[in-house]
């Protein structure tokens, strides 16, 4: 399987050519040259997400020197649980925040990280710009890989306590900067880098990296087969969505021939994507502050990898304000049984919309990550799960920096 840039002006390439560049040379985005056809039965008796993974990933690792440590990859990198929970008859919940930095982020980073292992690459730098989620999971997945370093930078005041957190604890070959600057300067800084060719050590691992976003198109494939193999019929996801990239994958999974009836995305006051649907016309601005803060994207970069496909399923897409978002949250115990992150409220608030059955809600954040936003809500404490309350316990440790370009690049020779 080779890889073509959207753009469609530089060469194919491999895999792991395409993980190891991140962007085209022409400046588009990697997809996959061709989408192998799977009938249902191919999945008899695969039941576990991992199995599921290796078996729908076979085809896009063909011929690519990681071919043969595909097995290994996704039983290192999904070493948690992805659970597809019934909440009521028609409707399902899919839990993707079980890893250990409690956001669906973790399953792409941790991926792309095994890759990196397993291709032996060395001397590389991996560098990020976060608003939160992002750089926790970067970090989580590539700590302590051998001849990898990786230097995030975060807005000095744009994350929450429990972000920082999760980016500062690392230590060993995790560098964390504090920018004095916005979030917007951040990816300043990184993009500024990449375009120095002096910089050549330097990966990327944001959404645009298809090491990222091929595993996330196998946890649809196995939802898919797991709801349609108990309920008889094919579930729509509701996909809370920002970059695009987790939307992406259900959009990849179809056109595998996955049992997936249609597509539902939500975004918060971040409109863009939802002036598309209505308008057709496509019209990037800056973005702007919600209480989902990993969906503030106001340019969505994957909806290029969107157009691109030309997908033939139904999609569709609703906007929720804020005050929604804690509506959705305030109810979300009497209704569901459920506390949300805010994000996954974005969605629950458009199944509540919905009037069709067969809904499975897509989770992409534990509560207790935003637990500044969510206890307050709720007027009582989240539990917080094992593997973030560890994180929580380490110190942090990084360095405070101006938004300077190039003291900044000097830092990275
Ligand atoms: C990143 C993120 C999103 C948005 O995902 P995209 O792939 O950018 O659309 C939604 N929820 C949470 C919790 C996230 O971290």
């Amino acid at each position: 399987m080779k890889f073509i840039s959207t753009k469609g002006k530089s060469p194919a390439v491999t895999l792991s050519q395409a993980l190891e560049a991140g962007m085209a040379s022409d400046g588009g985005l990697y997809v996959p040259e061709e989408f192998p056809h799977f009938e249902i039965k191919d999945f008899d008796g695969l039941d576990s997400f991992s199995d599921i993974a290796s078996k729908v990933l076979e085809p896009f690792f063909k011929g690519d020197q990681l071919e043969s440590s595909l097995k290994k990859i996704c039983n290192a990198a999904f070493s948690f649980p992805v659970p597809l929970k019934k909440l009521k008859d028609d409707t399902s919940v899919l839990e993707l925040f079980h890893g250990p930095t409690a956001a669906f982020k973790d399953v792409g980073a941790r991926f792309l990280a095994e890759c990196f292992v397993a291709s032996k690459i060395t001397e590389r730098t991996i560098l990020v710009a976060t608003s939160g989620d992002t750089g926790g999971a970067v970090a989580a997945a590539f700590h302590k890989k051998p001849g990898i370093k990786v230097v995030i930078l975060f807005p000095k005041d744009g994350v929450s306590e429990r972000q920082k957190k999760q980016l500062t604890c690392w230590g060993d070959n995790v560098e964390a900067f504090a920018v004095n600057g916005t979030f917007d300067d951040c990816q300043k800084m990184v993009k500024d880098a990449f375009a120095d060719k002096s910089l050549r050590h330097l990966s990327s691992a944001n959404s645009i990296n298809i090491g990222r976003l091929l595993p996330q198109m196998s946890y649809y494939v196995a939802a898919s087969l797991w709801y349609s193999r108990l309920h008889n019929k094919n579930p729509g996801f509701i996909i809370p969505s920002g970059n695009f990239g987790n939307a992406l994958g259900a959009l990849w999974a179809h056109k595998l021939g996955l049992p997936i009836r249609e597509i539902a995305m939500s975004v918060n006051a971040n409109k863009t994507a939802f002036d598309y649907f209505k308008t057709k016309k496509w019209e990037p601005r800056p973005s702007v502050q919600t209480l989902a803060n990993a969906m503030d994207v106001g340019n969505p970069s994957n909806m290029e990898r969107v157009f691109h496909l030309k997908s033939d399923i139904k999609m569709s897409c609703i906007s929720v304000s804020d005050d929604d978002i804690r509506k959705t949250i305030v109810a979300g115990e009497k209704s569901w049984g459920e506390i949300w992150c805010p994000h996954t409220a974005t969605a629950v608030s458009m199944r509540e919309e919905i009037n069709s059955p067969d809904w499975i809600i897509v989770s992409t954040a534990h509560p207790a990550k935003f637990d500044t936003i969510v206890e307050p809500l709720l007027g009582h404490k989240i539990e917080v799960p094992n593997a973030l309350s560890t994180l929580l316990s380490i110190p942090s440790k990084y360095q405070e920096i101006s938004s300077d370009t190039e003291s900044f690049k000097a830092m990275l020779f």
